[in-house]
This record gives C-alpha cells, structure tokens and sequence, in this order.
C-alpha cells in the first residue's frame, strides 16, 4: 500500500567519510561557508569525531555531517552508493564558486554541466567527495561568513544522486513511501539519469543514475556512508518504518541519535538510507548562537 499522504518532506543529512578532521572543517565551515552546528563523535565509535555543517540552526535538508578519519583508506565512488551531494546557489553564482573552491583545494570535476535544464559544476573536496553545485531559485535563508554574502552563499541542499546498477526497486521506495514523483529522465554516461522530485519539500531532489555496468563504491574516504530522508517527528517515522517494512525490507528499530531520531534501511540498490526526525534539533545541548563551539559528548 502507498504510504500516501507521505510525511516524509525531503532530505535531512547526508553522512560522508572523510580524512582529516582539520582539514575537513577547514573546507566546509571556511571555504564552502556552513555553520559548524555541532562537533561531537560517533555515538558507535566514541574515538572519531563526528562533525556537523549547515545553516544557523542546522534545519533538515542542509545537514552535512562527516566521520572524519585521518589514516583511513580512501574509497572509489560507485553503484550503491551516493554519488554526488547536490547543493543550491542562487542563479549567476557558479563564477564565484568556479574561482573560489579550486583555490581551497577542491578539484573542478565538470566546468560547465546542464543536467535537467539545470546549470551546475561539479567539485571534488580536498578528500576527493564529488558535490554538484546548482543554481536554483531557492527561498531558504542562507547562513553567511565574512568572505560570503547572500549573492553566492549555499541555500543548503537541493538533492543527491545515487549509483544503481538498478534503478527500479529505489525508484518504489521513493515513489510508494516517501512521496517522491518521477519528474524526468536524460542520458548521463553510458547510462540513464532518471529525476524523482518531491512537491513541497525542502532539498526536494533524488536523481537516479542508472547504469547496468557500472562498478561498485567501495566505502572510505571521500565517499558518502547514508543518505537521510525528513520526517517530523515519531508518529510520522513509525508510519513510514511499517510502510518500508511492507515492502519486504528490514529497518533498524529507532534510535536515538540525540539530534534526532533515526530508523536505517539498506536498500536493494546498496545504498543505506535514513529516516531522521527534525526533533529536537541541534540546539537541544546547547544554544543557537553557540552552536558547534564546544565539543558534545552523549550521556
Ligand atoms: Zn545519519
């Protein structure tokens, strides 16, 4: 049974594996102009940091978190697995970043990219991790820094790409639990790109890049662990938890992540999804005007 109304409104995190912590912190809060929104560790791995990048309050959909490990191998990005980050501009910003983050070591992966009517550039950060910045129109109010003003800064996410060697049982999950439409498809390599949307939401886009030939990713620095779906609250996680359960696929119990709660589910295509709740939030430890200043350590 479609999960209809879906409660699901979007994306909420994505968790990518990086190398070293300073270096990572020094890109995305410096060079790419997040807000540090919190700096604790990995609740099931206490030695690594794990550290959080966003707006000012780290609202759902413009939360990038990373487990940064400075001697870990590095990954290879491939089928069943995040492909690239998408992040909005506003429209006539890309100069900015085309100049800007090659000089803060990231790597200019595509120059000019239409992908969707929608022109882009793709970067590698220092670590390698591919993210797409995109102009778009984009209400959302931007967190900026001294060196970024409103005219360029990132609005947070606009979606993610995914590997698949398959595209049709993510394509369900989208579709059947979390609201999300199908809005277009176009070549992309020797495969196909196929654009799912979700109506009203924040970070509304989910492409699917499909092609039966592609390699797999193998997990390590520089490629995404999970990606995070928004729901509001519990009640509505529950629902959505039952409806992937009827799908035939096995999801964690909840758990408590302190900022939100979470349920996992690897999914056919490989990749392991979330679904996160906006509460409480980031500021429950610590105020909004102080968030991210001191280290957070669970109970
Ligand atoms: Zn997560």
């Amino acid at each position: 049974m479609p999960l209809s109304p879906s409660p699901v409104t979007g994306l909420h995190h994505v968790t990518a594996i990086a190398g070293e912590p300073a270096r990572n912190a020094d890109f995305y809060a410096r060079a790419l102009g997040q807000r540090m929104v919190k700096r604790t560790v990995n609740f099931d791995d206490p030695g690594t940091w794990h550290l959080y990048y966003g707006d000012e309050t780290g609202a759902a959909g413009t939360v990038m978190t990373f487990f940064p490990w400075a001697h870990a191998p590095k990954g290879s990005v491939g089928a069943g697995q995040v492909s690239v980050t998408q992040y909005a501009v506003p429209p006539g910003a890309l100069p900015f970043w085309r100049q800007r983050l090659p000089a803060e070591g990231a790597r200019l992966v595509a120059e000019a990219e239409t992908a969707f009517g929608e022109t882009r550039a793709v970067f590698a950060d220092p670590d390698g991790l591919l993210l797409a910045l995109v102009e778009v129109e984009d209400p959302r109010e931007p967190w900026t820094t001294d060196a970024i003003g409103p005219e360029h800064a990132v609005r947070g996410f606009h979606g993610v790409t995914l590997a698949l060697t398959e595209g049709e049982s993510t394509a369900r999950i989208l579709a059947e639990v979390f609201g999300y439409a199908e809005a277009g498809r176009e070549a992309m390599g020797a495969g196909e790109a196929i654009r799912f949307r979700r109506e009203g939401g924040v970070a509304p886009i989910v492409d699917l890049h499909v092609d039966p030939a592609m390699a797999r990713g193998r997990e390590g620095v520089g490629t995404v662990h999970h990606v995070a779906f928004s729901v509001p609250a519990d009640a509505e996680q529950d629902r959505v938890r039952e409806a992937l359960i009827g799908l035939g696929l096995e999801v964690t119990p909840r758990i408590d992540r302190q900022y939100f709660h979470a349920i996992y589910t690897r999914t056919p295509g490989g990749v392991l999804f979330e679904v996160a709740t906006e509460t409480p939030g980031f500021a429950t430890d610590e105020p909004v005007e102080r968030l991210g200043e001191a280290l957070k350590l669970p109970a």
